[in-house]
Parts: structure tokens; sequence; C-alpha cells
């Protein structure tokens, strides 16, 4: 499959792997035990040139493609789970939504913000609106010249650490009338306004903060609201669309985590003796090593698609219908490769010393986290009959404009 790749393609994959065995792995362990977002790895990967690789040249950036981000994120994600998210989230996106819709001066902030080795954070989910994103009830009104903005979001990653906020919000003009659903660019600062109400206690990827983040009254210039070209009333589908960016980063950390556990489980079957063989001399073993390796070969096929669909020109994402199809397999592909690996080692897999026990707590948010599986089998079933299903939010919308968006 490497052949398929370019000269260019296959050096950044080298030097990624490079400096993941070099600089990441050595962290991972600490990173995850000690709960803390591992600054000095943002530094190492600013410096490296693996953030903002797709922001583009003018920009600063080096205006690579999704696939060279694909290949960086699974090398990180074989060592650090927390890493290969940073890699996600700086180059794929909320970044990748300013850079398709924001004014100039918004992608002049972020991509500088982004450069500098900030995360950005998108900021959809809140406590009674998940799958059902439309039922968000955090507001933005129109006051002047700018918007203010009030409400509670929940599970955000990066919350405390990161700067550029994404925030999604229903959008009210003067005169209190509903818009539709429109994202804002907020930074983070000191003031009151966006403060962390809590740290989410997370089962893994434990060096990644989730918080609940609360805005009260923050005010964000009008020129910040983040604009589609269809405006506010079908922008919330628009903005969504780089959602497609992200899923496809989500399932390839996912993939890169089931192919660091493959490794290690592929190095103990030549070495553990039981029996007085190498246990991979075990049938029983090296059917599972075959299913494991037929597995990860299919999902970074799939991630490798799903990467390369993004049309012409900047503003283009993924195809929907590939980047949810690769991160339901590969995530749950990953989730039973990891588990497989683990049972390799028999106790040790269960032992805090080894990173296997990391790995399968870290893995399994990815059915989770940026659409659920089963809300994603919905999309491309719904997709393939061309029905707005009737689990969706269709037909009852109370914004008629808002139906679109419930793709
Ligand atoms: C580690 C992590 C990081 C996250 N980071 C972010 C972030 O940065 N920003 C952000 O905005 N959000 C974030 N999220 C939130 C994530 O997007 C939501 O958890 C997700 O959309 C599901 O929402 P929910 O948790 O409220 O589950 P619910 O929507 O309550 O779903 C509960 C269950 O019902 C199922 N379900 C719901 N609706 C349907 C349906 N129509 N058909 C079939 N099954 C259905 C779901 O699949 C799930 O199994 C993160 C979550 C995790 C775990």
């Amino acid at each position: 499959m490497e052949s398929t790749l370019s000269r260019d393609e296959i050096a950044l994959q080298a030097r990624a792997r490079a400096f993941a065995q070099a600089v990441v792995r050595p962290r991972a362990a600490a990173i995850d035990r000690d709960e803390q977002y591992p600054w000095d790895i943002v530094k190492a990967l600013a410096e490296a040139g693996f953030v903002g690789m797709t922001v583009p040249a003018a920009l600063g950036g080096q205006g690579r493609s999704f696939v060279d981000a694909v290949l960086v994120i699974e090398e990180m994600a074989k060592s650090c789970t927390v890493t290969a998210r940073i890699v996600v989230e700086t180059n794929m996106g909320a970044i990748s939504t300013v850079m398709a819709y924001g004014s100039e001066a918004q992608k002049k902030l972020a991509a500088r913000l982004v450069l500098e080795g900030d995360k950005p954070a998108i900021c959809i989910t809140e406590p009674d609106a998940g799958s059902d994103a439309l039922a968000m009830t955090t507001r933005a009104d129109r006051r002047g010249d700018t918007y203010v903005i009030n409400g509670r979001k929940h599970w955000i990653t990066g919350a405390g650490v990161s700067r550029l906020h994404l925030i999604f919000a229903r959008v009210f003009d003067e005169r209190g009338q509903e818009l539709g659903i429109g994202g804002f660019l907020a930074v983070r600062d000191e003031s009151k306004s966006l403060r962390v109400a809590r740290r989410e206690q997370t089962m893994g990827l434990r060096g990644m903060p989730e918080g609940e983040l609360v805005f009260e009254n923050l005010e964000v210039p009008a020129s910040m609201a983040v604009l589609p070209p269809s405006g506010f009333s079908r922008g919330f589908a628009d903005l969504m669309n780089a959602y497609n960016s992200q899923r496809v980063g989500a399932g390839t950390v996912a993939m890169g985590i089931a192919a660091g556990a493959l490794d290690h489980a592929l190095e103990w079957a030549k070495t553990r003796e039981q029996f007085g063989r190498k246990i991979g001399e075990f049938q029983g073993l090296q059917w599972m090593l075959a299913d494991m390796q037929t597995q990860l070969t299919a999902s970074r096929l799939m991630l490798y698609t799903a990467a390369c669909s993004r049309g012409p020109g900047s503003s283009a994402f993924p195809d929907p219908m590939l980047a949810a199809q690769a991160k339901i397999f590969a995530s749950e592909s990953a989730i039973k490769i990891v588990n497989d690996a683990l049972q390799f080692f028999g106790a040790r897999g269960y032992s805090r010393e080894l990173p296997l026990e990391r790995m399968a707590r870290d893995v399994r948010m990815f059915t989770i986290g940026g659409g659920t599986a089963q809300v994603l089998r919905t999309l491309v079933a719904s997709k393939m009959l061309g029905w707005k299903l009737p689990q969706t939010r269709d037909g009852y919308s109370p914004n008629p404009s808002l139906r679109d968006a419930a793709e």
C-alpha cells in the first residue's frame, strides 16, 4: 500500500515516525499517568512543523494535504493518542472550517495561533444536545457590532488549554428573530465570560482535558462570525462539513493506536515461549494476527480514500459518506484489534507497566466522539436511500430553515 504514496509522502511519514519514536513514545505513559496536557510535546511538534501543516503557505503553513496529515497522525497515534489528537486538531476540524469559510482576518488569526501550537476547540455538544446537536440552546444575540453569547457546552476537547474556540450557537438578530445556527470564533483570555466549569473524569486520553465550558455574556465582534456563503439559515450544515475532516482524523488516530498495539503483539508473539515454543507458532494466535492485520489494512485504505476525496479547492472537505464509513470501520476495528493485542500478553497485557491497557482505554472513545457509530450509520443509510430518516430532527424542527442541517 505504501507504494501508492509519493516520495514526499514517504519522507514525511518517515520523519514523523522518527519523531514519534524519539520524542513522543518516551513521554506517553507519563502524559496518561499525570493527566497533564503535554506542552513540551506541543512545542516540539510546532518546531518540527507538524502543527498547521495544512494551513496554506500564504498564511505561514505548508499547504499540505489531508493525506499528509493522516500519515503523520498514524505515526503519532502508534505511540501516544494525546499527541495524535493534537496533530488532528491543528490540521483538521476547526482550522479547516476557518480556512474554508473564514474572512481573511479570521484565517490570519487562526493560522497564527495554530502555528504557535494552539489546538482549537470545537464547541457543539451540550448536556441536552448530543447526537441531536440541533437541540442546542446556547444563543448568540446581535447587539450592534457584537454578538453576546450565553450558554453551556460539555465534553469540549481542550477545555482550559485551547485558546481559539469555534462556538456553535443559535443566532438571533437585534429584533430577537432566530436566523439559524452559526459558528463564532473567540479567543480565551483571562475574563470570566468564557470559563471552564469542570473537567470531565475520562476513561482514557487523560492528558487531553475534556471540560464543561460556560459562556456568560461573552462578547464576540460580529466580524468573528464564521459565515459560509449560505449564511446562517443553512450555515450549520456547511460548518458541520468540517467534521468530515475531523472524522477522518479521528478514525486515523484509532487506526494508529491499533497499528501500535499490533506491533507490540507481533513482537511478543515472536519472543514469548510457552509449551516449549514461541506463542506465534500456535495457529490460534496466527489467525488472530491475520485478522488484525486485515482489519488494519482495510481501515487504512478507507481512511486514505476518504482523505483523498477532498475535492478541488481549499474549501472542500472529504466526502461525507466516505468519511463516515471510514470512521465507523476504523474505530470499531481498532477497539477489537487493541483488545486482541492485549490478549497476546496474558496477564502482562492487563498491567499498567505495558502500554496495552492505556491503548485499550484510549481507543474506546472513537466510536463516541465526533458522531457516534450509530449516528454515522444513520447518515450513511440516509444518503443511500436518499431520505431524511425519522430518527433525525427532520419534520419537527421549530425552524424549517434548520431542517437541512439535520444531515
Ligand atoms: C472524548 C470525547 C471528546 C469529545 N470532544 C468534543 C468536542 O471537542 N466538542 C464537542 O462539541 N463535543 C465533543 N464530544 C461530544 C460528542 O460529540 C458526543 O458525546 C456525541 O455527539 C454523542 O452525544 P452524547 O454523548 O450526548 O450521546 P447521546 O446523543 O445521548 O447518545 C446516547 C446513545 O444513543 C445513541 N443515539 C442517539 N441518537 C440516536 C439515533 N438517532 N439513532 C440511533 N442511536 C442514537 C448514541 O449513538 C449513543 O449510543 C466529545 C466526546 C468524547 C467522549
